[in-house]
């Protein structure tokens, strides 16, 4: 287990993908810069496997068309003479912005080419159900206050990520249900389009902070990893060969409606027995409101409930600690079908939520282990990282910086 938050240059996926759709190498050598913040000609032809007459040809044309720049060289540990001049990316060749809509609060980035944070917002919400407009409403609002901050205009922001809490059709840019929303089905990409100039990506909140460790955090160095996080809800997200798995119909990967008890806990889904009815904040809140030695206020969130009962445990409240401890249990349950089903040597236990430390304790992830055929082979590995709230919007500046890199520099022009 590792706690780490430190992040080494660049953004972006550090391995090369492998498989059956290659990018075009004029993308491949972007990407290549990208991800490692400034790097010599030398360096790409090296790792991208290509001639040097070809990292120069290559690295001329994104010149050119002002993507990369050159800078003074990357410093060699030993050999001397002048370091050779490195490559980066240039910045200001394209803006994105993400945004996270949650139940309480929503934040948004700008973000530029490089990945940089330029400014952040927030726009406080409740937790009801709204039309489609009400929600352009919000959407809105955030993107003039990240405008009115950073003295934008619309025009300049080259594209939105967005990640929104329920099942999402990321390709036809709909919403098919979620909590947020008053009705089913909504065309979010089509209502977007009525209102803004540049193309709007959507996809499912956890995907976003799964797009997240692959760009900024714990999964830059993996080509495969999964990521499980435990917010309002449990979410889950599988990165392969680099790139997100979403499933046939968007609706994959909701470990947070596996069920772990047949009629069990009745879950907000509708359902019962739901992992996610053991484990979510609203879950531990539930039980806290008769665990705790005052019943929570009814204007508490479920977040300010469970701070108090962490609170609580960490100073020796007994029921408290059994509230944690259980859904410790579950949480080890869930991790051993992931662990079964699809078998990664990482698992990322994600988001601010990994500060209630009972969640990821050392029982917890023995009872992980002993739950899952292992046949004496490693144990999967488990990362925990404690992010701040803004990774989720950061990780949809990512869906916008990817989906703007597939068309500026691959599929638009082919080498
Ligand atoms: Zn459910």
């Amino acid at each position: 287990m590792q706690i780490k938050n430190e992040a080494p240059p660049g953004c972006g996926p550090r391995l090369p993908g492998t498989g059956d759709a290659p990018r075009p190498l004029r993308q491949q050598v972007f990407e290549y810069v990208r991800a490692h913040g400034r790097a010599a000609r030398s360096d790409i032809a090296r790792d991208l496997s290509i001639s040097a007459g070809s990292a120069t040809t290559l690295t001329a044309d994104l010149i050119a068309a002002n993507f990369l720049r050159e800078v003074d060289g990357v410093p060699r540990d030993t050999g001397r003479g002048r370091p050779p001049v490195a490559l980066e990316v240039v910045p200001r060749a394209a803006c994105v912005i993400g945004i996270k809509m949650s139940y309480t609060r929503h934040t948004a980035v700008l973000a530029d080419f490089a990945g940089n944070m330029l400014a952040d917002t927030d726009l406080p919400t409740s937790l009801h159900r709204r039309t489609l407009p009400d929600l352009m409403d919000e959407i809105t609002a955030l993107i003039n206050q990240l405008l009115t901050i950073s003295g934008k205009t619309a025009n300049q922001i080259d594209a939105v990520g967005l990640g929104l809490p329920g099942i999402v059709d990321h390709d036809a840019g709909v919403v098919s249900w979620s909590a947020l929303l008053r009705a089913g089905e909504q065309n979010l990409a089509a209502a977007f389009a009525a209102q803004f100039p540049m193309p709007l990506y959507l996809d499912n909140d956890a995907n976003m902070l799964t797009l997240a460790e692959l760009w900024f955090g714990a999964g830059r160095a993996r080509r495969d990893f999964a990521v499980v996080t435990i917010e309002d809800g449990v979410g889950m997200g599988l990165v392969l060969n680099n790139r997100l798995y979403r499933g046939a119909r968007g609706m994959g990967l909701e470990l947070g409606h596996t069920k772990v008890q047949l009629d069990g806990a009745l879950c907000r889904c509708g359902q019962r027995g739901c992992l996610e009815a053991y484990l979510a904040d609203y879950a531990l809140a539930r039980e806290a409101a008769t665990a705790l030695d005052h019943a929570p206020d009814v204007r508490q969130s479920p977040q300010q409930t469970l701070d108090i009962l962490f609170r609580q445990a960490k100073a020796g409240h007994q029921s408290a600690q059994t509230i944690f401890r259980r859904a410790g249990r579950y949480l080890s349950l869930g991790l051993s079908n992931v662990v079964q089903l699809f078998d990664p040597k990482l698992i990322i236990l994600s988001g601010e939520r990994m500060r209630y430390d009972y969640l990821y304790a050392k029982e917890v992830l023995a009872e992980m282990q002993a739950l899952t055929l292992s046949q004496g082979r490693a144990p999967c590995e488990i990362a925990i990282h404690v992010w701040g709230d803004l990774i989720w919007a950061r990780g949809a500046t990512a869906l916008a910086l990817s989906a703007l890199t597939d068309t500026r520099i691959g599929e638009a022009r082919t080498p």
